[in-house]
């Protein structure tokens, strides 16, 4: 007997994204406009195989540049309303971004790898962290997800390869792999 995908057993409580170099192109370290945000062209279908495992999506993205003057509120909550609404169409349940706009640095606050924004989707949406996964392309993404007991997956696009190093040898990730849809293939196939 085949398993509809459909029918799949949902697998996790929620799974947090990281944003850039994850689900979308880092080639400048912080994008501060619509048209400078661009899905990598497999992220959508690999976005459509994750949320057969888990009804609560959430993006957690460090984006500093707002202290720095290099990123506008406003030009983040265009891309938010953009990411918003093309998840909304793919009946993707994505549930909130969160952002860290400091760099202000330690265990507890928002600025991954510190636990701030897991902390609040936690209590905001009621969700089991240590039931969770946590997908990045930075050290900072897998050590956050770490310190609260959650699955972690890093990808090696975006800024992957400068990571990859201190990621192995500090054993912060579960799986390691090549991008967003392959590790959503694997994950499947779990
Ligand atoms: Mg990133």
């Amino acid at each position: 007997m085949g398993i509809n995908r459909l029918d799949r057993i949902t697998k996790f409580d929620a799974i947090f994204f990281d944003r850039d170099g994850t689900i979308n192109e880092d080639l400048f370290g912080y994008i501060n406009s619509l048209k400078e945000f661009r899905y990598f062209s497999f992220s959508l279908e690999a976005l459509i195989n994750f949320s057969s495992l888990t009804e609560n999506f959430f993006i957690v993205t460090n984006q500093s540049g707002l202290e720095t003057g290099v990123i506008q509120l406003e030009n983040l909550e265009l891309i938010n309303q953009k990411i918003f609404s093309d998840f909304q169409k793919l009946n993707l349940p994505l549930k909130k971004i969160y952002y860290a706009n400091s760099y202000k640095e330690g265990f507890d606050e928002m600025r991954k790898p510190g636990i701030g924004m897991f902390n609040i989707a936690k209590n905001e949406f009621g969700i089991n962290l240590k039931n969770s996964l946590m997908i990045g392309d930075t050290y900072s993404d897998m050590l956050a997800g770490k310190r609260l007991g959650m699955k972690t997956i890093f990808l090696r696009t975006g800024f992957g390869e400068r990571y990859l190093t201190q990621v192995k040898d500090e054993n912060v990730a579960d799986l390691i792999c090549d991008n967003l849809l392959t590790a959503s293939l694997e994950v499947l196939s779990i």
